[in-house]
């Protein structure tokens, strides 16, 4: 093997809800660094959440991973069918006296929460007690304690980042043996998989040191991390559905195109440091690098994706462009639909504005509000008075136009 075949990456997305444009930036930086260094770039679906997974998101995750382009190489994991490997390592942290059993109810922990917000220290749990089995009929879950020592690790975007292990108290792992939660799922999956680079969202940042610990517990490889910034609205708080649409679907059926929402979301954390700004798939590959991730948020601008796609509607050739508008346009002869098409491509920005940019093409009676041809202060004669000079205008515009053609 050579050393370029050792980069290996995942996405892994939960299916507690569609996928989203931060998930789908998160997939494009990793399928690039995949890509640039020839490794292996790999899909995961973090279902351990059983209430919250569903079929649907992770159906809505699949086809629109494969729709901006973002394909996987191996066969995706799947975290529901690997409870007895997660289980191994669960019976090893309580056997290692690394992880017990706690039964602190939910009205304890928010207690002692708010204690510790209210004394000013950051909130965490810590157990005095040590349960090595579950206590006959009492509700509880396995908790790793998190050895008092300094966690320092190189974040390739941020720097070396430190934290104390006595602050992050103990953190829980599973509800039981065979039902285990995030980060002893992500610790051991990462392990298996052989990822060689985390890059996720800088939301993940404090599961970092939790998640090397649980490593060096477990005697796993320690992963390089990359912890990308987050998406924010231009009220610059973290970008959500309160800012509008998110869901990648939603782009979808606006009639934004995939090379538009890849060349966008390329560029939210990213830039090449050029004055280019369209980029095709390849160029992304070859230009993509880690030192020029940013640190700061990344200000999403839906005015810049308009312009994007406005750009590659315009470059599309047009029997393409008409097919791809066909799902937003009354029923009708293929190439009449064409010439339609053809005579707002300039100007379109988006697929879903071709139904009214050319519903007078149609419809017998437009229903228009008469106030729109009052033009300036023309009183209502006036106007008569012009729309029957258009109209004779027109008129014999018309018979030119069938003469010539004669
Ligand atoms: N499942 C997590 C999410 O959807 C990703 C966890 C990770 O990348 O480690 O945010």
């Amino acid at each position: 093997m050579t050393k370029k075949d050792k980069i290996r990456v995942r996405i892994a997305p939960s299916p507690t809800g569609p996928l989203h444009l931060g998930t789908a930036k998160t997939a494009l930086f990793n399928y690039l660094f995949a890509q640039k260094h020839k490794g292996k770039f790999i899909l995961r679906i973090e279902d351990t959440d059983k209430e919250r997974s569903k079929p649907e998101h992770e159906k809505d995750i699949i086809d629109n991973l494969k729709w901006l382009g973002l394909d996987w190489d191996e066969e995706p994991i799947k975290q529901s069918g690997r409870t007895d490997i997660y289980k191994k390592h669960i019976k090893k942290l309580l056997d290692s006296k690394q992880a017990f059993w706690c039964y602190h109810s939910k009205e304890d922990l928010e207690a002692e929460k708010n204690e510790q917000m209210a004394s000013g220290l950051a909130p965490k749990h810590h157990c005095s007690h040590f349960d090595k089995k579950p206590r006959q009929g009492k509700d509880g879950i396995i908790r790793f304690r998190c050895p008092a020592e300094k966690i320092v690790f190189d974040d390739l975007v941020r720097g070396k980042l430190e934290f104390e292990g006595e602050l992050l108290g103990d953190i829980s792992i599973a509800k039981d043996e065979n039902t285990p939660l995030y980060q002893i799922a992500a610790v051991v999956d990462d392990a298996d998989m052989k990822i060689s680079h985390v890059i996720r969202g800088e939301d993940h940042i404090s599961n970092t040191p939790k998640q090397i610990l649980l490593q060096k517990a477990l005697s796993l490889p320690i992963p390089k991390y990359a912890h990308l910034p987050l998406i924010l609205g231009p009220d610059k708080t973290k970008l959500s559905k309160r800012h509008g649409a998110v869901s990648i679907s939603w782009y979808k059926e606006q009639g934004y195109l995939p090379q538009a929402i890849i060349n966008f979301a390329a560029f939210l954390g990213w830039n090449p440091g050029t004055t280019k700004e369209i980029y095709t798939m390849d160029e992304l590959i070859k230009e993509f690098s880690l030192e020029r991730v940013q640190k700061g948020g990344a200000i999403f601008n839906i005015s810049r994706l308009d312009w994007l796609n406005g750009y590659y509607i315009r470059k599309m050739d047009l029997d393409k462009l008409t097919k791809l508008c066909l799902p937003f346009l009354p029923k009708a002869d293929f190439d009449y639909l064409k010439k339609i098409v053809g005579l707002e491509q300039e100007r379109m920005k988006k697929l879903s504005e071709i139904g009214e940019l050319t519903e007078y093409f149609f419809k017998d009676e437009l229903d228009y509000d008469k106030e729109l041809l009052i033009w300036k202060k023309m009183s209502l004669e006036e106007v008569k008075k012009s729309l029957q000079i258009t109209a004779e205008t027109l008129e014999k515009a018309h018979k030119f136009e069938q003469k010539s053609l004669e």
